[in-house]
This record gives C-alpha cells, sequence and structure tokens, in this order.
C-alpha cells in the first residue's frame, strides 16, 4: 500500500480520536509517527498503532494523561508521563528542558513511565531547533526482555535506545539517534510481516546459535536479539539501563518489575546550551569543518559516499514525501484491524485512503 504522509496522518489521527484521545493529542502522536515512516523509521511509525490501540483498550495507556512534575531543582528536573503517549509526554518534557536550559546552560531531565517514545530522535531534534546539544538515555520495561547480555543467550534487556544530536546553524543538525540492540526491535518485526530474513549477527535463537529468521523472538523458545558492536554496544545499552531506567525511572529490566505487556519508557536526557560555553560561532565553525572533513572522505568499496548521522533520514524523509510511503500488506491489515477496533468504519477508512 503506497500512502501519501497527509491521508495517513489523517487516518491515525481519527483513530485516536476514536479511543477518545483529545484532539491536540491526536494529531500530535499521528504527526510523530508518520514522521518516523517518512524518515525511513518503519519500526517505529503507524505499525506501532495496533499496539496502542490495544494498550489503550487494556488501561496501558492512557491517551490523555499530561506530563506531572515530580520535582524540580532547577537544572535537575523529574517529571513523570503518567503512562500518557509518550509522544506528547515526551514533547512536553523536552520542552520544558529546552525552557529551562535558557537559564541554567545545561538541564538533566528524568522522565518516568511514558508510554512509548517511539523515534527518540525526534525529541533530539526539538533541542536542535532550539539551538540546543542533546543527550538522551532510554530504557524500555514493561514487557519481557528481548535483548541478551554479551556472550550471553537469554534476554536481560531491551532495546535502550541512545540519542545525541548537535545544532547547526542554517544548517540540518546531526542526530545520532540508534538502538542499542544490533537491530531495533520494531525491525524485526517488520521482518516478520514481510516475511524477510534479518541481517547476520543480529539474532540468536535459544540455544544461542545464530539466526536470521526474525520468528524467533515472537514463538517459544525464544531466541534474543544481540547487542550491536559486541562488549561496547553491551555497555552503552547497560547504560541506558541504569540512567534512564534506575536514576530517571526506578523501574529498570530486573525480573520483580512488572512485565504486564505495556511498552514503558524511561528518558534521561541532557539538554545542553552552548552560550554557556561562550564563543558559539568558533563552536559552529569547528564543527561544520570537522563535517566537512568527514563528507570528504573517499568512499570505501561498495559505498557511494561518506554521511554524517541524521543525513539518511533526511534523505529517505525527501523521497517519502514526494512519492509516498510503501506499507507491506500484512502491516496495514494489521493498521485497518486497529481502526476498526477503535470504532471507525470501512467506509470512513476507504475515503481516508482512497481505497
Ligand atoms: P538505524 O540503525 O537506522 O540508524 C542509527 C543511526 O545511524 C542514525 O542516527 C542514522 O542517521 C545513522 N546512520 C545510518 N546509516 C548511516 C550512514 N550510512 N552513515 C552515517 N550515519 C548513518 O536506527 P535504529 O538503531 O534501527 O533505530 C531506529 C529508531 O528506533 C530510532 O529512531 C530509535 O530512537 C528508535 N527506538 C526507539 C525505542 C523506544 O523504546 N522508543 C527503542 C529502540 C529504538
Amino acid at each position: 500500500m503506497l500512502i501519501a504522509a497527509e491521508p495517513l496522518t489523517q487516518l491515525v489521527t481519527e483513530i485516536f480520536l476514536a479511543c477518545d484521545a483529545q484532539p491536540d493529542i491526536a494529531s500530535r502522536v499521528a504527526g510523530h509517527l508518520v514522521e518516523a515512516n517518512l524518515k525511513g523509521h518503519d519500526s517505529h511509525g503507524v505499525g506501532m498503532v495496533p499496539a496502542y490501540v490495544h494498550n489503550i483498550r487494556n488501561g496501558n495507556l492512557q491517551p490523555n494523561a499530561e506530563l506531572k512534575v515530580i520535582q524540580d531543582k532547577g537544572a535537575v528536573l523529574l517529571v513523570d508521563g503518567q503512562l500518557g503517549f509518550g509522544q506528547h509526554v515526551g514533547r512536553e518534557a523536552t520542552g520544558l528542558a529546552i525552557e529551562r536550559v535558557r537559564s541554567t546552560g545545561v538541564v538533566c531531565l528524568g522522565l518516568r513511565n511514558a508510554h512509548h517514545l517511539g523515534r527518540i530522535g525526534s525529541y533530539g531534534e526539538q533541542c536542535a531547533a532550539a539551538g540546543l546539544v542533546s543527550v538522551h538515555f532510554v530504557n524500555v520495561v514493561g514487557h519481557e526482555p528481548q535483548v541478551a547480555p554479551f556472550a550471553g543467550r537469554e534476554p536481560r534487556m531491551t532495546t535502550n535506545p541512545f540519542c545525541a544530536v548537535v545544532p547547526r546553524t542554517g544548517q540540518p543538525p546531526l542526530v545520532l539517534d540508534m538502538a542499542t540492540s544490533a537491530i531495533a526491535l520494531g525491525k524485526v518485526r517488520v521482518a516478520a510481516m514481510k516475511g524477510e530474513a534479518v541481517p547476520e549477527g543480529s539474532l540468536i535463537d535459544a540455544d544461542g546459535n545464530p539466526s536470521n529468521d526474525p520468528n524467533i523472538l515472537f514463538r517459544q523458545p525464544r531466541g534474543a536479539l544481540g547487542p550491536f558492536g559486541g562488549h561496547k554496544g553491551y555497555g552503552l545499552a547497560v547504560i541506558c539501563e541504569l540512567l534512564g531506567g534506575a536514576l530517571a525511572g526506578q523501574w529498570t529490566a530486573q525480573p520483580k518489575q512488572p512485565r504486564a505487556g505495556n511498552i514503558v519508557n524511561h528518558m534521561l536526557m541532557f539538554v545542553l546550551d552552548p552560550e554557556a560555553f561562550g564563543d558559539v560561532a568558533q563552536f559552529e565553525q569547528e564543527v561544520t569543518a570537522m563535517i566537512d572533513y568527514l563528507h570528504s572522505t573517499a568512499p570505501a568499496s561498495g559505498h557511494d559516499r561518506v554521511r554524517i548521522p541524521g543525513e539518511p533520514e533526511r534523505e529517505t524523509l525527501a523521497e517519502r514525501s514526494s512519492h509516498g510511503i510503501d506499507i507491506d500488506a500484512n502491516s496495514w491489515r494489521a493498521l485497518v484491524q486497529a481502526a476498526e477496533a477503535a470504532g471507525l468504519d470501512q467506509s470512513r477508512i476507504d475515503a481516508l485512503t482512497g481505497a
């Protein structure tokens, strides 16, 4: 199914409205999800809608919950998403940090109990648009772990995303935004939906043998994702678990915590105003010189050119904005079923999608 961003956003907005979300929240969440598809991250796009509708219906996601400030110590803030849409409470929390950093120079904000935050890069981009540097450590809890620690064969963590962003005046920011697992869980889900294999080295089966069959994560005995980058990626994943999970969320993947089928993100984010360091022009000049130097690298065999983090997303955004978003048949069927479960009738779905 090839669909343009606009009708897809409208469809998803109406699904959440039918779930009794407030209009501004419904359209904000829909916009975030479709932007993830536009930027090439189908794993964090509208394919999440069936899970969100399911979680609203079973009370795991509170569609109109607002951000609550728990502790305000100036440059250190602790806020609670109260299991509201991550795309809403996460944006509000980031807005709070951006507002505060103007007076403090640096802010460390802990966000706990957000329902799935989606693409973490979106919060980094929010900071970059305000001219700020940001760093985000996130864990994912509320369900069984799927990522094995380095040298282990049993899952103990989840895909714990890490994000860091450097703003550039008049230029797109550098956005490093990644799961710390070999690939994002959603990419395993999308591969399973499409009946495709995942790249070598991403998964191990329940006996600890390498596998590229995405279905091993969704059947018993369950396999596991591995960390990216061996022991180093595993180390970064543990830091996300401990800073995002233990410090901000007080809820890690350890087995005494709930695992009742929810998707909860906790995030510790640092926001830094380059002005606090003084010479912003010099900083930006040096950033540009370094990025130019990276771009000037001769490409290795099999590659067209060297990019900086964030560039692939912008290229895909340009391509999908003009040609549309291609959604595989299984994901589309699941989206339509979610729309029906939310109470939209087929004629409205057809009208929205031009079917
Ligand atoms: P990815 O592997 O596609 O990209 C990771 C990073 O590498 C990006 O910053 C990208 O710009 C950069 N990159 C990719 N190709 C590059 C190239 N050729 N040259 C230079 N840089 C390049 O991303 P991923 O690990 O699959 O993560 C996908 C998304 O999943 C992210 O948005 C992440 O936030 C999200 N995620 C969210 C959760 C959650 O619980 N909310 C959990 C895991 C992942």
